[in-house]
């Protein structure tokens, strides 16, 4: 059973569940005031000052929002205003999403913290606002003259502590967006107010602790290279313990055909390692059987990056790895792990930040089938559901979904794939291959319209708890919903921060769900040899219930 983890005396769901959805406030908005230290539970601890030295960020010093004084540099305002007609300047989208919002209030009800809260602030309407009102009061005309008037609002310290508040307490999931007929981002939006609040220090511990992490080592864990090694090492044990195999991995290979970057998650932690454990077992079955020539980079050992949580300048500089490696190993393409966020910066960003891909990589083609994946053309970067359902579609993969009989599976779509890549049909059509028993989750929880988990973009820490299975309470509820009407017990999901962060939500609102990876469920399914006869899932659990091997016996 995957960690839960609720502390002791922490309210019930039916406590936390009785949410009075307020409607948008007509007065008193305004008021910025927060009491930090009554609202424990709600917000993250901030960034320790050796993360923001190793990253040479602003103003590195210990303290506590709880703390009256923040320790914020002399010039502060000036330092935001700046920043602020800096990026007005540079970027455009932002300029537009501070004009063109009509507050028509589609998109107030769409997110899952406003949802779990009932707070006014957290209506992505109103989070834009609390940055929309500055830039009205320093950069419009009738801001200027008519302050709170027109919508415009005086940068104060209480301003900034109330950013610093609800910025950290958006997901950057994007599910507002989805509904804005305009097409307003507010996810772009909080990306620009922290990026504003990094110029005076201000940001979260678990966004930089593995960005600096992840610019010493190449992984947002900390993990050294041979430690990645000896890690790779214990997993392949692992398997061979669970289901009689021990797959090789080939690590800083050169002149391999393909080159796979995961999460660092997936080294780490139940349930993501099960799902790297798939991988291994899927690529030794292509190598033994069809020579799949491939490498891991104990280098680029880190296919997410927290710099989406930080900056634009971030981002780039910690996905630079990537490309390096792949001209170093002399690499044809990359192919890429289950991870949410990494996909929005490889679809999004990666070909303007870091692009042009070297010139040792081409246009990935399957090495199997005659695929040739034309969406990939410019990054050089494969999703592992769009390499492997091209494998089940050419019928390149046995399997036996029997083998996941004890499983009643639905499947999360993780905010970043779904929406920033539009991959929503090939892990669906892995699950429907690999298992018999699939559900799906209401229509209006899923797809492009899916729930966050709740603690992504860096909220996925302790100290955040409340907030988090606050926010994790539409997708909670949705898996309830399965679980009682289908008897779903597993919730599979291609992202490692889901598979952190759903573990507890679904322990709080659905308990009796399991987390698993596509990749998970897919190894099981897989025959590797003909005739096998396999005891035990990548879990080492007995592939059948054990009233059922009973009946078997009988
Ligand atoms: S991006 Fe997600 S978390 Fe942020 S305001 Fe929109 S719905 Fe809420
Ligand atoms: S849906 Fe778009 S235009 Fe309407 S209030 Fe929300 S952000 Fe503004």
């Amino acid at each position: 059973m995957s960690g839960g983890g609720t502390p002791k005396g922490f309210p019930t769901p039916e406590d936390l569940g009785s949410v009075d959805l307020q409607t948008t406030p007509l007065k008193g908005w305004m008021d910025p005031k927060i009491n930090f230290e009554g609202r424990r539970g709600t917000w993250s601890y901030p960034a320790a000052a050796k993360n923001l030295k190793a990253l040479k960020m602003h103003n590195p010093r210990e303290w506590s929002p709880a703390d009256e004084d923040w320790k914020l540099p002399k010039d502060w305002k000036k330092t935001i205003v700046n920043g602020m007609a800096d990026r007005l300047e540079r970027f455009r989208s932002f300029k537009i999403m501070m004009d063109i919002c009509v507050r028509c209030g589609a998109c107030s009800d769409k997110c899952h913290f406003f949802i779990g809260t009932g707070d006014p602030k957290n209506m992505p309407v109103l989070r834009a606002e609390l940055l929309r009102s500055i830039y009205r009061r320093e950069f419009t005309t009738a801001g200027k003259i008519l302050g709170g008037l027109a919508g415009g609002r005086e940068l104060t310290v209480d301003v900034l502590k109330e950013w610093y508040y609800y910025f950290f307490q958006c997901t950057e999931c994007r599910r507002c967006s989805v509904f804005c007929p305009y097409g307003i981002d507010t996810a772009e939006v909080t990306m620009i107010a922290r990026e504003l609040m990094n110029l005076v220090g201000l940001n979260i511990n678990w966004v930089l602790e593995p960005a600096a992490n992840c610019q010493r080592t190449g992984n947002h864990l900390g993990i050294e290279p041979h430690a990645f090694v000896d890690n790779i090492d214990f997993f392949l044990d692992e398997i061979e313990e669970n289901v009689g195999y021990k797959p090789e991995v080939p690590i800083n290979k050169k002149n391999a055909d393909i080159l796979f970057i995961t999460p660092s998650g997936d080294v780490f932690a139940d349930p993501a390692i099960y799902t790297l454990m798939g991988y291994f077992l899927l690529f030794d079955y292509l190598k033994k059987n069809h020579g799949f020539n491939w490498t891991m980079s104990a280098y680029a050992s880190e296919g997410g990056n927290f710099g989406l949580f930080t900056s634009n300048e971030m981002i780039k500089r910690l996905n630079a790895k990537m490309y390096r490696e792949a001209e170093r190993l002399n690499v044809k393409w990359i192919l890429g792990g289950e991870c949410g966020h990494m996909w929005r910066v490889v679809n999004q960003y990666m070909d303007t930040m870091n692009g042009p891909a070297p010139s040792n990589l081409v246009i990935p083609k399957s090495p199997f089938t005659p695929t040739i994946f034309e969406n990939a053309a410019s990054t050089k970067m494969v999703h592992i559901t769009e390499f492997t359902a091209d494998l089940i579609k050419h019928k390149k993969l046995p399997l036996d979904p029997s083998r996941n009989d004890r499983y009643r599976v639905t499947f999360h779509d993780s905010c970043n794939p779904a929406r920033a890549m539009g991959l929503l049909d090939e892990p669906r059509y892995i699950l429907k291959n690999v298992c018999n028993n699939f559900f799906e989750m209401p229509p209006s929880t899923i797809r492009e319209n899916t729930f966050c988990c709740g603690g992504g973009a860096g909220l996925g820490n302790d100290e955040n708890f409340e907030m988090r299975m606050r926010g994790g309470l539409p997708r909670g509820n949705a898996v309830r919903y399965v679980q009682e009407q289908h008897g779903v017990n597993v919730l599979s999901c291609i992202c490692a921060i889901d598979k952190a962060t759903l573990p507890p939500v679904c322990d709080y609102w659905a308990p009796g769900v399991e987390v698993a990876g596509v990749h998970e469920l897919l190894a099981n399914a897989l025959v590797i040899k003909k005739g096998e006869v396999r005891e035990n899932n990548l879990r080492g659990e007995p592939l059948k219930e054990e009233s059922e091997a009973t009946e078997g016996e009988e």
